[in-house]
């Protein structure tokens, strides 16, 4: 049978087992499935989209895809940056974004179960009745879902205190390569039982399996956080302001660093002031009970490097860090504009602010920086303007690389939070010894053996 045969033989069969409206070859949604926000270098449109509805529908889809040797691209909302939902060559796209029931909230036991689909704002919406919330809240929390979140292990404004997404996630259902069901980890706070194959999971990008269900852990929502919004100078001192709130031993639950320039960005999207205020701002939130207190300490140690500290009421904070989560702006990354996910030792933050700046300079290309400042994890976006054309990628490119090979300088990785994806790997093998990439791709092997799996991402 030749090749296009047999796409168009697995199609028909695809209808058959999940349904005609659940599979989709319109070229409309062919091309809005292709891709995420991440960098498109070899643009691919799958052979079909399947949307899921039922754990079933996952089994059949992957079934057939294994008989037929197609590759699968698992799906959430699309919003990942690193290019993990990138169509490849011959495959299928299967979204999750359909199963999207909040399965069961357990409030006395702080648990909640749901589908991959559940857009991460509708879970906290729902849990924050109880007095509760699920914690890690990527700036995309009101589009991504729960699966892409655990699938990339994302992070997010109050993973400064509350941790990223692997520290919430308790157990997973997911679907193998072959269409097997399985289910790992636990419905308790702790388990040791075997390989922690949840922790192995989470963050492996659709390469190992596909997310059905996930058993996340709750905390408890503050009722009344405080906030603090302090302008320094510049983007160095803001850094050593972050450094200043850790000397006092206090944790914030959210604390992020905006520089002039996404100051600027957000002042000409919203109107605001920002940027007249200083060259720099941090974001500081503490929750709980002590989360006076803990604000008080904040500010002198703040105000004692010369930041000026004010206390905006809730509304406004709420404003402001909504801001914050735009602030990268919607647009998809492309070779002349490229946002960085590094992370540092936060000792090192102050130094590599400096870093950073004097990349761009030496590269002559543009760029501006936010920053999860808590967790020592930055977006720098570098871009250069079109109009130079490829000696300006090419001097994008070099920028990028040195921010790279910088921040593994002083101890950091490649990416924080927004996985490896098709983006990063060049750099993973800077970061991996080839042992590791080697075991990398050995474990890939037992849980994918055709290797159909959305190849070409996340390992080398
Ligand atoms: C404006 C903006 C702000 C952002 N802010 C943050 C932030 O603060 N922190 C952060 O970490 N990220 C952030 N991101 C990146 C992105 O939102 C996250 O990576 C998010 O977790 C992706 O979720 P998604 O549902 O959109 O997944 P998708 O983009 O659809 O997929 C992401 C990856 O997960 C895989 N996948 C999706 N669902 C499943 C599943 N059910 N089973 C197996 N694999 C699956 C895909 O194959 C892909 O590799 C931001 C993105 C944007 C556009």
């Amino acid at each position: 049978m030749s090749q296009q045969i047999a796409d168009v033989a697995l199609i028909e069969d695809l209808v058959q087992h999940i349904g005609e409206g659940a599979v989709s070859t319109d070229p409309t949604v062919l091309q809005s499935h292709s891709h995420d926000f991440g960098k498109i270098v070899d643009h691919q449109l799958p052979l079909a989209v399947v949307f899921a509805e039922r754990v079933e529908d996952v089994q059949a889809a992957l079934r057939l895809a294994s008989a037929a040797g197609v590759k699968v691209v698992p799906r959430g909302a699309g919003t990942g940056v690193s290019g993990g939902a990138h169509a490849v060559a011959r495959c299928i796209v299967l979204s999750l974004e359909r199963m999207n029931r909040i399965l069961e909230i357990r409030a006395e036991d702080e648990v909640a179960v749901v589908q991959p689909g559940v857009i991460n704002a509708v879970l906290n919406r729902a849990v924050a009745k109880h007095g509760l919330m699920y914690a890690p809240d990527p700036a995309s929390y009101r589009e991504s879902t729960i699966g892409g979140n655990v699938a990339t292990n994302a992070g997010g404004l109050r993973c400064a205190k509350y941790g990223v997404t692997t520290d919430s996630v308790l157990g997973l259902e997911v679907v193998l390569a072959d269409g097997t069901l399985i289910s790992t980890g636990r419905n308790t706070f702790k388990g040791v039982a075997g390989y922690d194959l949840t922790s192995l999971l989470v963050g492996s990008e659709g390469t190992l399996a596909v997310v059905v269900s996930v058993t996340v852990r709750l905390r408890y929502l503050s009722e009344s956080p405080c906030s603090i919004a302090a302008v320094f100078t510049d983007v160095v001192q803001a850094a050593a302001g972050v450094v200043a709130i850790a000397r006092v031993r206090v944790q914030p639950a959210i604390l992020e660093l905006l520089d002039i320039g996404t100051m600027r960005v957000l002042d000409a999207a919203y109107g605001s002031d920002l940027s007249a205020r200083g060259g720099a701002l941090l974001l500081v939130r503490t929750d709980g009970h002590g989360a006076e207190i803990e604000a008080g300490i904040v500010r002198s140690a703040l105000e004692s490097l010369g930041a000026q500290v004010s206390e905006p009421d809730d509304e406004e904070a709420v404003r402001l860090i909504e801001m914050r989560r735009a602030s990268r702006g919607d647009g998809q990354d492309d070779q002349y504009r490229v946002g960085e996910d590094i992370a540092v030792p936060r000792s090192a933050m102050v130094d590599y602010m400096g870093t950073l700046d004097r990349i761009a300079a030496r590269n002559n290309v543009m760029v501006r920086i936010v920053a999860h400042a808590g967790d020592g994890n930055l977006h720098p976006t570098f871009w250069v303007d079109p109009d130079d054309g490829t000696e300006g990628v090419a001097r994008l490119d070099a920028a990028l690389d040195e921010s790279i090979r910088a921040a593994l300088e002083v101890g950091g990785t490649i990416t924080g939070e927004h996985g490896v994806g098709t983006v990063k790997r060049e750099w993973l093998a800077w970061e991996q010894s080839e042992e590791v990439l080697e075991l990398q791709r050995k474990i890939k092997a037992v849980f994918d053996p055709q290797g159909i799996l959305n190849p070409g991402k996340a390992i080398l």
